[in-house]
């Protein structure tokens, strides 16, 4: 099958690396140092673009401008329509766009084109929707008190948000933030992860072109600690901060958070919990087990990394899991053929690599898979490791799985619990009464029942324990996005004072 070719029109350098800038007041800029730094195809190893080097100034310079939209602009004051119908126009350019956002994604961090096309470009046009009719129509609650009185809340825009983004899910995660920012009138400085910037500046771009005034989504490039992520944190005129990333990373904003006092959502790590009862419908349990893992290279916050298969039926599972995983194709992630890409990064890749060499040292067996050409892990899964070697409990971001039998439901709810983290977890089960049961007893965010990834994005969406710091979601952003005020009026004279 054909590859899909970036498009022709990309400003590109003398050695032909395609340009992006960051996306400040509306206008796209370079850093003031002329410090630059390059993205590396993770198939070809080679840079393919180049960004301009945020530090503390640049931060300072799209706060400023955010501040500005916000206090004095247009977005805030618009009625909740107008925004909604920009934000539609918004969503419509991604999809009319799609092919080089995915390409751009595909190219930063190795996810296979059918993916960023399909799931991601999607997805992020389905964040703006959403969140732009969810914000219109919940944009005020009466609370009926009685006469003489009478009481609503409004849902005021919180100010300026600073989004900090992962590499994994580069413009889906994004937009997951600044959707629901925008959608209730808030102005937004986003970061998106060194590994995977492109996507973020053509937002960006295309936003202005919707017709979102300059301002209202700045977009900034690079670093995290001691760079411009550190100083978008610390920055006293942001009014809300956003983060998807590691566990550790969380502490770390979550402390820059609090010494300005500012709400702070955290998504973070996470070790999914994947249970497998033996009356579970078994090709279903395993095409989405498949799925849980393997998706972008097991490169995903909610990957089912930890199977647990009750023993009855324990080997059967194990043989035709192992069976599907090696029909998997590796290659090239611009190829529409390709399921499994490289690791993001070569930072990221001695990280797994690490993993899978230590292997036998986990106390339990490689049963397939291993490390491959390049950047390339194939799909590996370790039967039996030990429940406190770090392949059972620490987070490896990569097509790595723990296989391990179970003999009673208490026992599996027991094993699901025993982890630093709390995202999510999946059963697979026939038994209605044992479906709930166990979504009651685990400690996730988010339980799945004979399924996996499918979202409503009404619904709550984050982590327990390591995993996070809040929810976001339909309402649940509304209150972490918006400043929820009181207003409660006397619409009677009365002698009560
Ligand atoms: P990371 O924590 O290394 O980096 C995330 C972002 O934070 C990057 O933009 C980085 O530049 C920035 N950053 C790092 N240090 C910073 C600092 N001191 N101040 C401000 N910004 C800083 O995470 P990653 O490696 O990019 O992403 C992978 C992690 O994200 C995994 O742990 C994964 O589970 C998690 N994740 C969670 C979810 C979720 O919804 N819970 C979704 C996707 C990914």
């Amino acid at each position: 099958m054909s590859t899909l070719q970036t498009t022709a029109s990309e400003p590109t350098t003398e050695s032909g690396l395609v340009e992006f800038g960051h996306i400040i007041d509306g206008r796209e800029v370079q850093s003031a140092s002329g410090d630059v730094f390059t993205s590396i195809d993770p198939y070809t190893r080679e840079p393919w673009a180049v960004f301009p080097l945020g530090g503390s100034a640049e931060a300072d310079l799209a706060v400023a401008a955010a501040r500005r939209a916000f206090d004095e602009g247009p977005w805030p004051r618009m009625s909740a329509t107008e925004r909604r119908t920009l934000l539609h126009r918004f969503a419509d350019l991604i999809e009319l766009h799609g092919e080089e956002l995915a390409m751009a994604d595909t190219r930063d961090m190795g996810k296979p084109i059918t993916q960023s096309l399909s799931n991601d470009v999607s997805r992020t046009a389905l964040n703006f929707r959403f969140f732009a009719d969810h914000a219109h129509g919940s944009s005020a609650e009466v609370l009926p008190m009685g006469t003489p009185h009478h009481a609503y809340t409004r849902f005021d825009p919180a100010g300026v948000v600073v989004a900090i983004a992962p590499w994994n899910f580069p413009m889906m995660l994004e937009s997951w933030k600044v959707a629901p920012a925008l959608a209730w009138g808030n102005t937004v400085v986003l970061k998106p992860a060194e590994d995977s910037p492109a996507s973020a500046t053509i937002m960006a771009r295309l936003a202005l072109e919707a017709g979102i005034p300059p301002g209202v989504f700045n977009v900034v490039h690079g670093y995290g600690a001691d760079s411009v992520g550190e100083a978008l944190t610390a920055n006293a005129d942001v009014d809300r901060i956003t983060f998807t990333g590691e566990s550790s990373t969380g502490k770390v904003i979550a402390r820059a958070a609090a010494s300005n006092l500012i709400p702070v959502s955290l998504e973070l790590g996470g070790k999914g919990a994947n249970v497998v009862f033996a009356d579970a419908d078994l090709d279903n349990a395993i095409a989405w087990s498949i799925k849980a893992i393997y998706t972008n290279a097991g490169q995903v916050c909610l990957a089912g990394s930890r199977i647990y298969v009750e023993r009855p039926i324990y080997d059967e599972f194990l043989r035709r899991f192992v069976e599907a995983a090696e029909s998997m194709r590796l290659g090239d992630p611009k190829d529409p053929a390709t399921q499994i890409g490289p690791m993001a990064s070569d930072v990221h890749y001695e990280k797994v690599r690490g993993y899978v060499e230590t292997i036998p040292e986990s106390g339990g067996e490689q049963i397939t898979g291993g490390l491959d050409e390049g950047w390339f892990v194939r799909p590996t899964v370790i039967r039996e490791p030990a429940a406190d070697s770090p392949h059972q409990r620490e987070e490896i971001f990569g097509p790595v799985v723990t296989v391990t039998p179970f003999d009673t439901e208490p026992e599996a709810v027991a094993l699901v619990n025993d982890s630093p983290y709390g995202l999510n977890a999946m059963v697979f089960t026939e038994d209605l009464s044992k479906a709930h049961r166990v979504s009651a007893a685990v400690v996730v965010g988010t339980v799945w029942v004979n399924c996996f990834f499918v979202r409503d994005l009404r619904a709550p969406f984050g982590g327990a324990k390591q995993s996070g710091v809040g929810r976001e979601g339909g309402n649940f952003s509304r209150e972490f996005f918006t400043e929820p005020k009181a207003v409660i009026m006397q619409i009677e004279r009365s002698n009560t004072h």
